[in-house]
């Protein structure tokens, strides 16, 4: 147990964090519902796909046997006796010397084993006149071809999207087991806080943590719930993280040393059992945490870019984990352009910007404004590094970046 009074590394504060993830939740949703969910079970084909086999094209199904000598100066002619639509399948036996219409899609029917296209035909008064053939069999789709019954279409953990849930229809799947997105409630504290489009007075803030860290959940996979403002008082403190009730709680502001710092008291007159308070990194020194039951409560820094590293780096990885992905982060390799050094005392989560040379590979360079209020400190990078203290990045080295979400292709 870490004494909460101890300032920790980055790293022990990840252990604290995945030793007390709250467990996922896995439901039953309808495949309507299912959209950038995980699924928390294989799937099986329950039936083979195609389910009966059809015709690849628009044409005749025919017998081998009497067209396998057509050629363009002597073809094979044979009377038309029904059609096949999609839809409406023929439904007599096809004999010696005769042929049916058929379209893409439709049944092929019993005594026919090769569909020529109209492409490679002729027709007039009720006959087909058949021109070239390739091969036994050609231009069908044999029932089972793509997959047989009882096997697996879906692995568990599968990103449920489009062409998933297309597979899941074809094969009359209507319902699945998904995990339920991690459930985020948002406590912006502040007295000196102002919302959107309110008057403002020379000694207040304008609030922009709520809409990033809303936006920043969203965009994780998880789904805000409750999201108050909080006054910096005590009994207000208490009662909006009394009404919280989420998997994860974000409160923003209120955890650092001041006289009107409510968070940490708040959190324990409600029952949560602190985990740790203080990192020994730059920017979000004041991150705390602590536990009720299935609930963390990240007290988050009030600065917004201490908010948002703290949540990249610690928060929006319990969202992944409880969503059913990794406890992680996107990450790719980049080398420096610059040299970049950490000469503080505290391990420093650095914003960079990446570029995608012509030659291949990252490079990063190095926004020079960092400060912790800065926001466009955020809106210049599209991730971060993270940079003991003495230590020194040299121009050409390779490192880890922490890749924002919200910049997929940087260019
Ligand atoms: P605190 O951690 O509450 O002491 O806040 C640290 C700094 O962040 C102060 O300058 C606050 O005014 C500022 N701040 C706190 N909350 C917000 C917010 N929601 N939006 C913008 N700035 C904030
Ligand atoms: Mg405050």
């Amino acid at each position: 147990m870490i004494s909460i009074s101890e300032m920790i590394s980055i790293n022990e504060a990840l252990q604290v964090i995945k030793n007390n993830i709250p467990s996922p939740v896995v439901q039953n949703y309808f495949v309507e519902e299912v959209a950038g969910k995980i699924l928390a079970e294989d799937i099986h084909a329950p039936e083979p796909s195609p389910r009966y086999s059809n015709s690849a094209m628009d044409g005749y199904a025919v017998r081998w046997e009497d067209v396998c000598g057509a050629e363009q100066n002597s073809p094979v002619s044979l009377k038309i006796v029904g059609e096949s639509k999609a839809g409406a399948p023929f439904q007599e036996i096809t004999r010696q010397g005769e042929a049916i219409r058929i379209s893409t899609g439709a049944m092929i029917t019993e005594g026919c084993d090769t569909v020529v296209r109209i492409e490679d035909t002729e027709e007039n008064n009720g006959v087909v006149h058949i021109m070239t053939v390739r091969r036994q069999g050609q231009d069908i789709r044999y029932r089972g071809e793509e997959f047989q019954e009882g096997e697996l279409l879906l692995t568990k953990r599968s990103k449920l999207s489009a062409p998933e849930v297309a597979l899941l229809a074809t094969v009359g799947i209507n319902k699945v087991k998904a995990y339920k997105p991690c459930e985020v409630a948002i406590l912006v504290t502040g007295s000196e806080l102002v919302g959107k489009g309110e008057k403002i007075a020379e000694y207040q803030i304008r609030d922009s943590n709520m809409i990033m860290l809303k936006t920043a959940i969203e965009e994780s996979g998880g789904k805000v719930v409750y999201c108050p403002y909080v006054p910096d008082e005590k009994k207000a403190t208490v009662d909006a993280i009394g009404k919280a009730q989420a998997d994860l709680i974000l409160s923003t502001g209120g955890v650092s040393v001041g006289r009107h710092d409510y968070v940490k008291d708040a959190a324990l007159e409600n029952g949560y059992s602190p985990l740790f308070w203080k990192i020994r990194q730059k920017p979000g020194k004041p991150l705390y945490l602590a536990q009720k039951e299935n609930t963390l409560l990240f007290g988050l820094p009030g600065n917004p870019v201490s908010a948002f590293m703290c949540f990249a780096h610690y928060a929006r990885p319990v969202i992944t984990a409880m969503n059913g992905l990794p406890f992680g982060w996107p990450t790719v390799s980049g080398e420096a352009s610059e040299d970049i050094a950490n000469r503080g005392k505290r391990t420093n989560l650095v914003r960079v910007q990446l570029r995608w040379r012509e030659n291949g590979g990252y490079c990063i360079t190095h926004p020079k404004k960092q400060g912790s209020h800065m926001l466009t400190s955020l809106t210049e990078a599209d991730g971060y590094i993270i940079m003991e203290p003495g230590q020194n990045l040299l121009k050409g080295e390779r490192t880890d970046v922490y890749r924002y979400d919200f910049r997929r292709d940087p260019v």
